[in-house]
């Protein structure tokens, strides 16, 4: 008994050191690659740290899945959507606030995981949350490219293109394409006495309806503000792409675009969690 518990902890042991250096020299490619300013940088090594290093190989497969595909979509689209970037409140250097707006939530279902590890309901959960980051994302990325005009998710009211909580179809197909991705990445790693239908689908609307209360709570209480020089709106705080100072319109102060994609991973990793109960 004594040798089997001293190697389950040297095994774990290693994972832990592996998961440490993967993080870290994933943080610095990041860093180096323009994807993470410095804050982002040091908040995505303490994340891959507790979900490479406690999670293990499958957690860091949807991790990665995530990142690796947002930020090319980003790089991708980046060109075709540059007159629309003043609409969004950052640019595609991501920061700690949105790293751990995007990553504290699929943390914590690691950390559920090490406590509870007979249970696959944590696993099913952190592949929820990183399903509806990644199904926001995607529908971001591809949904501004969309031809049809966006309609406020809350009214159907025209939008313009960028605009928070407006939706189209193609943005709509982009996030379950996005959400089902993860699913896909996550089903080798085990469903426990789940189907695997009821796993993908699970996990696939799980990302799909984060995706829709993403939107609705950008149409509804997020912080938006304008600018007054040139006009628009915007998620910009306190200053817009031009240098002025934005003028607070509408919804919650607090709510800015961080908090909303933090709901987001939340409610993806609840829906998915009762659907696969
Ligand atoms: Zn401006």
């Amino acid at each position: 008994m004594f040798f089997e518990d001293l190697s389950l902890k040297m095994i774990n042991g290693l994972q832990l050191l592996i998961g440490v250096i993967l993080a870290l020299l994933i943080a610095l490619a990041a860093r180096k690659a323009r994807a993470l300013n410095t804050s982002g940088a040091l908040a995505a090594f303490v994340l891959g740290s507790v979900v490479f290093g406690l999670g293990g190989l499958g957690w860091a497969v949807l991790l990665m899945g995530f990142f690796i595909s947002s930020s090319a979509l980003s790089r991708f689209s980046q060109k075709r959507k540059e007159t629309l970037s003043e609409k969004f409140s950052k640019g595609s250097e991501r920061d700690a606030g949105q790293v751990a707006a995007n990553g504290a939530i699929a943390g914590f279902f690691v950390i559920l995981h090490v406590l509870f590890p007979q249970s696959v309901l944590p696993w099913a959960a952190f592949a929820g949350a990183m399903a509806a980051v990644n199904a926001d994302t995607w529908a971001t990325e591809l949904g501004v490219l969309a031809r049809s005009q966006p309609r406020l998710i809350s009214n159907g009211r025209l939008v313009e293109r960028g605009s928070s909580g407006g939706v189209t179809i193609e943005g709509t197909l982009a996030a379950l394409s996005g959400a089902l991705f993860i699913a896909l990445l996550a089903l080798p790693f085990g469903s426990g006495q789940t189907t695997a239908i009821r796993w993908l689908a699970a996990i696939g609307l799980g990302g799909l309806f984060a995706s829709l209360v993403d939107s609705l709570l950008g149409a509804t209480v997020q912080a938006i503000y304008t600018c007054p020089t040139c006009g628009k709106e915007t998620e910009r705080y306190p200053l817009h792409t031009c240098g002025t100072n934005t003028i607070f319109k509408r919804g919650w102060r607090w709510m800015n675009n961080d908090w909303v994609n933090a709901f987001c991973a939340l409610s993806g990793a609840l829906l998915t969690w009762l659907l696969v109960l």
